[in-house]
């Protein structure tokens, strides 16, 4: 999902540096076992118009996965699964049809908000018909529960049965950065977070107010991603607690709704205090939703590596094998979203990976992991079934070195981690990085929340230390800006869109920079004894800590 930067490159820089990608390392460092065409090759079959986009459940799936589980079993690896390369992720796609408007009933009268316009409106219920009757909403602030942070929402409220309405992002977003970690997203900022808070609280919805800079998306986003069908995983018989429905609404309806409980902009203001309370709006919401249900099962590809002297602990590399299959055509008339960089290039980047390790003389001596998931754009489902049905023990589980778009173009100086702060892997990656001649470098949207929107996020949150990082903007020779332009026209034009396909012009002299940066990040985990940790402040510290199983 995560937005990749470079795109193209001149024929002529081809050439320049095909002559200068030799290197003077012993053989079995695994390093020149990296090439160019390795990788290009992978990337331009994943991404060929033949493999359909890779949407989970498409002919695109079944030959996605022969793909890979065929060029693991080429390269010797052991299957992960017992003796299967696959691992089943029963899924269920819901298709929400709700009424084309939501009533609300107020002291100050009563009015519809529009489907689509106003709110979008999703489910995880397989129920066929879900019903908000005339049901209380409550503005919770930030919907937020953070006992690290001293703060608590729904203190001293009762939202059982009820409609929640929240803001997106951080307590302190834009008001106040002393507070939380200032313009640095933490989880409590995500959707995602919000809809599962509000659940534990028992409420009966939850509505986000959507604000394009809080969200760094604009409601055209949510509109498309929450209008139709979704995947979610099976959770039929899981007894967590869930909402019967959750959506946005826009920046509008929530003033009307906000007018209506005679509400203006400083109560917003007055959610960034930890004194702020939870307040009923005197308002009753009356919405009906029918509800499609179809249950399919999708597949993660895993192979491995089995560890020389200490083969029950494991390093994990992760890369999404899927992307968005067919869709509405572009100005070209182009409909196949062929994902090169997205993620057809983190998932051959795996097999370059896992062959590097294959090929190094002496084996690793913790058991590596190769695990390609799937439905990553459709909520990070893949990683998540792994995380919730681990097939190797997660407190044995060192770390996971996620791959979610590669660089296609030329090297960088600089490294950017993906949520930075969070725990001990960025200083093996600040030595790697020192050791290639790089320095690291701030991410440009730390308010984006980018650590929780990759497949590294789904081990993070049941406290696996994960990593997500790769080049900068500073392009090597050329600069910033220039890094900048090739970023912002990925971002514009090819980011989801059909034009997201391989180019023969790619040099990949970056992604490889990159790969072998990850690559000996990975080697050196699975090579020592220690075991690196959460740093304070991390909102996954306490999850990993709780299980004194995890070994010091
Ligand atoms: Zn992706």
């Amino acid at each position: 999902m995560r937005k990749l930067f470079f795109y193209f490159l001149s024929g002529f820089m081809l050439i320049a540096y095909s002559s200068c990608n030799q290197n003077n390392s012993s053989s079995d460092d695994g390093i020149s076992s990296f090439t160019k065409d390795g990788l290009a090759q992978h990337i331009k079959m994943l991404s060929s118009d033949s493999f359909q986009g890779r949407k989970p459940f498409s002919p695109g799936e079944i030959k996605t996965l022969d793909y890979i589980q065929t060029a693991f079993k080429n390269m010797g690896l052991e299957p992960g699964n017992g003796n299967s390369y696959l691992q089943d992720v029963p899924m269920v796609e819901i298709t929400p049809n709700a009424d084309a408007v939501m009533k609300v009933q107020s002291a100050k009268g009563n009015f519809e908000l529009k489907k689509m316009t106003d709110f979008v409106i999703s489910t995880e219920n397989t129920d066929s018909l879900i019903s908000l009757n005339n049901d209380e909403l409550i503005f919770a602030g930030y919907g937020v529960v953070a006992p690290e942070y001293n703060w608590n929402d729904y203190a001293g409220i009762d939202v059982k049965g009820k409609v929640v309405l929240v803001l997106v992002n951080d307590p302190g977003f834009g008001v106040d950065t002393t507070i939380f970690k200032g313009n640095t997203m933490t989880y409590y900022g995500r959707w995602t977070y919000k809809y599962e808070e509000a659940a534990r609280q028992g409420a009966k919805a939850c509505l986000i107010i959507h604000d394009t800079k809080a969200a760094s998306y604009p409601f055209s986003v949510v509109q498309n991603s929450w209008g139709s069908s979704n995947l979610h995983l099976n959770k039929q018989g899981n007894k967590e607690p869930h909402l019967a429905l959750q959506g946005w609404v826009s920046a509008d309806a929530a003033k009307k709704l906000f007018t209506a409980a005679g509400k203006d902009t400083s109560l917003i203001v007055s959610a960034n205090k930890n004194t702020f309370k939870a307040i009923s709006f005197g308002e009753k919401i009356s919405l009906n939703v029918k509800v499609k249900a179809n249950y399919n099962t999708s597949h993660n590809v895993i192979a491995k590596i089995t560890g020389s002297k200490r083969p029950d602990e494991f390093v994990i590399y992760t890369a999404h094998w899927d992307h968005l299959g067919i869709g509405k055509p572009d100005d070209k008339g182009d409909s196949i979203y062929n994902g090169a960089i997205d993620n057809a290039s983190g998932a051959a980047a795996l097999l370059e990976i896992a062959k590097a390790f294959k090929n190094l003389k002496h084996k690793p001596e913790r058991t590596v992991i190769f695990l390609s998931v799937t439905a990553e754009e459709q909520g990070l489902l893949g990683s998540a079934y792994y995380a919730q049905h681990p097939i190797y023990p997660l407190t044995k589980t060192v770390a996971d070195i996620n791959m979610d778009g590669i660089n296609p173009a030329e090297k960088t100086n600089d490294v950017v981690i993906t949520g930075a702060g969070q725990n001990d892997l960025e200083d093996y990656i600040a030595a790697i990085a020192k050791s290639q001649g790089r320095y690291l470098a701030p991410e440009a949207h730390p308010e984006a929340g980018h650590y929780y929107r990759s497949d590294h996020f789904s081990l993070a949150k049941v406290g696996v230390p994960a990593l997500d990082c790769s080049g900068g903007i500073d392009v090597v020779g050329k600069g910033k800006e220039y890094g900048k332009k090739l970023e912002d026209d990925y971002t514009a034009n090819r980011y989801h869109r059909p034009a997201d396909q391989f180019d023969a012009k790619w040099t990949f002299e970056g992604g490889l920079q990159d790969m072998q940066m990850l690559f000996l990040i990975g080697k050196k985990l699975a090579n020592e004894t220690s075991w690196p940790k959460w740093k304070a402040g991390s909102e996954f510290k306490a999850i990993r800590e709780k299980d004194k199983s995890v070994m010091e």
